[in-house]
């Protein structure tokens, strides 16, 4: 028996009892005539006193030759501690080691294993193993399960049921570069990893399975902007003979249940705002709506003045920023500064401020005079205090540059507490979205998304007009989940792929499997899918989601721990009939 109780367990109760305990050093303190040592393990920390009194000669020699996180075994009565730790839950006794087993040795570690370490993020990635040892890391592993285990439960009592589906596949098209492996069996092809399990889980549904759920890896070969994994997880649904109202339903109350759980409150029904409003409100279909400062659109008011910026702009946009008419010049050039980086790209920004004294000063005062600016003011809604920023060009990127400048400021004003949580669904998106560069329509979706009933004549003459029975799921400014109704009859899905610019003949080739599935009696189907990496890491109050991955990979897609991606040999390349390039 390797050990008797967890490190995490014992208190004042057995006291007097005898003991076996296992784990890693984490802390050495040797005065001597006295060594104590924390011994950790998964479930906390236990002190371990050997003194010169109490203890053999032996024991208190060997007990020095101990290093960090060597592994070790003792044997020892728990007894009361004389300085007790409250913070911890073993604070009040220790154990006066009677034997002492070194299991394994350790090398000096790289970094300390303590919650704030000295290890950057690369040695730690390297290490990750040590990195895990690390409560923190720990914790948000360990809360990743519960929130696994939960989903499960919840899906399961509704009926869902968890299926596999494979990973060598054919390639799904979720709008992402498909990461391939090369078949030996059939030299020259190759299988795609999937996307996302889309179309398996629609034939499901075909096969008759009614509600399909699978916690599942997902691979796109996607450049990793900043907190993007090659592969990630999602919480992957269908269901059969239902409408967008269902699925909202049924995905409504598990979040809200994974919410009560985590904040003790209810949440309620979630807002929701079609596509069109997110974008005119907040400049983007995933708005952070903790904070208000909605845009407001000035080009009844500015239009015809005389100045130029405007008068050419399709669209003048701001937002209030409540109580900052104090900014000063200074801070105003930095938030212009800002947008006008080439990743927002915008050309400036215009101010104008409703100062306490009730004056009202702008940058553009030449241009508009104050009744002008009164009337600006007052279709805001700002009071006094409040700094109006305004921003004009074409309407869609000025509101996305507006966006941009919004969620900077509401950092920048701390409204973006990672604690409080507002979820909300996006509905009525796009069926299509035209591309400028190869000037063909996309699924905004994707292909399997059916048009709303209402909208489905405009695929004819206007299908760029059309909306979808698409939905996604937003918290705090992220997209925690997104889906549609799907199409489900064969007819209209070969038309998508006609305006998707597929041939027939790809279309066939591609997804000749799906097409042939419809004319077996596809029942009405729609579904959805959460990216669960990120729902664990905003549930847990943190946007990153590599933390909550066991073993991510870098912003070059890397394992740096096992060095992979990495070279095969040439036997390998040659059984696969693969020639490299030099
Ligand atoms: N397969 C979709 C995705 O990965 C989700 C869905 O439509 O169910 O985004």
């Amino acid at each position: 028996m390797f050990r008797s109780n967890t490190n995490g367990e014992l208190s004042s109760k057995q006291i007097g009892q005898k003991v076996i305990l296992s784990g890693w050093v984490q802390t050495i303190r040797n005065k001597g005539f006295m060594i104590w040592i924390d011994l950790r393990d998964r479930y906390g920390i236990t002190q371990l006193v050997f003194d010169e009194e109490r203890s053999s000669k032996d024991l208190l020699e060997s007990a020095k030759k101990l290093g960090r996180e060597f592994v070790i075994q003792v044997e020892g009565e728990v007894i009361e501690r004389l300085s007790k730790n409250p913070n911890i839950s073993t604070g009040e006794i220790e154990i006066l080691v009677e034997k002492l087993t070194i299991l394994n040795e350790s090398l000096v570690p790289p970094f300390t294993i303590e919650d704030e370490t000295d290890g950057g993020e690369e040695l730690r990635m390297k290490y990750r193993y040590l990195d895990i040892r690390r409560n923190t890391v720990r914790e948000k592993l360990i809360f990743r399960h519960k929130i696994a285990q939960k989903v499960r439960n919840y899906l399961s009592d509704q009926n869902f049921i968890e299926v596999e589906t494979p990973v060598l596949i054919k390639s799904t098209p979720e709008g992402a570069r498909d990461f391939v492996v090369p078949s030996r069996m059939n030299p020259g092809q190759f299988y795609a990893l999937p996307q996302s399990p889309q179309t398996f889980k629609q034939l499901l549904m075909i096969g008759g399975m009614d509600r399909y759920f699978q916690i599942v890896k997902c691979f796109r070969d996607e450049d990793l902007r900043a907190d993007r994994q090659p592969e990630f997880t999602q919480i992957d649904c269908e269901m059969a003979f239902v409408e967008q109202e269902d699925v909202l339903e049924i995905f409504e109350g598990m979040t809200q249940s994974l919410l009560k759980d985590i904040t003790g409150k209810d949440f309620g029904k979630f807002p929701r705002m079609t596509f069109d409003d997110a974008m005119k409100t907040y400049g983007n279909d995933k708005p952070d709506i903790r904070f208000d400062m909605k845009f407001v659109e000035v080009n009844d008011l500015v239009k015809g003045k005389d100045f130029k910026i405007f008068d050419d702009a399709e669209l003048v946009v701001g937002i209030n920023v409540e109580n900052c008419a104090e900014y000063t010049r200074k801070q105003i050039d930095a938030l212009g500064d800002f947008v006008k980086r080439p990743q927002i790209g915008a050309s400036g920004l215009i101010w104008i401020k409703f100062q306490q004294d009730g004056i009202v000063t702008s940058s553009v005062n030449k241009f508009f005079n104050e009744e002008d600016l009164k009337k600006i003011i007052e279709k805001f809604g700002a009071k006094k205090g409040d700094l109006i920023l305004l921003m004009s060009g074409n309407e869609n990127k000025v509101r996305t540059q507006l966006s941009a400048l919004r969620m900077e400021l509401g950092n920048q004003l701390n409204l973006r507490n990672p604690k409080e949580f507002a979820p909300l669904w996006v509905v009525d998106f796009p069926l299509l979205e035209w591309d400028e560069e190869t000037e063909r329509f996309h699924a905004m979706h994707h292909p399997f998304t059916a048009p709303k009933p209402e909208d489905e004549h405009l695929l004819e003459n206007n299908p760029g007009k059309a909306r979808a029975n698409a939905y996604d799921l937003i918290i705090n400014g992220n997209e925690i989940g997104g889906g549609s109704v799907r199409i489900f009859n064969k007819d209209l899905q070969s038309k998508m792929f006609d305006l998707l610019g597929f041939t027939k003949e790809e279309a066939e080739a591609q997804f000749g499997f799906l097409m042939n599935a419809f004319k077996y009696g596809a029942p009405p189907h729609a579904g959805l899918a959460f990216g669960f990496d990120r729902l664990v890491a905003i549930l847990d109050g943190n946007e990153v989601i590599r933390d909550y991955i066991a073993f991510p990979k870098n912003n070059s897609g890397r394992d740096v721990m096992i060095d992979a991606p990495s070279k095969i040999v040439d036997l390998q390349l040659e059984e696969l009939a693969l020639k490299i390039k030099n």
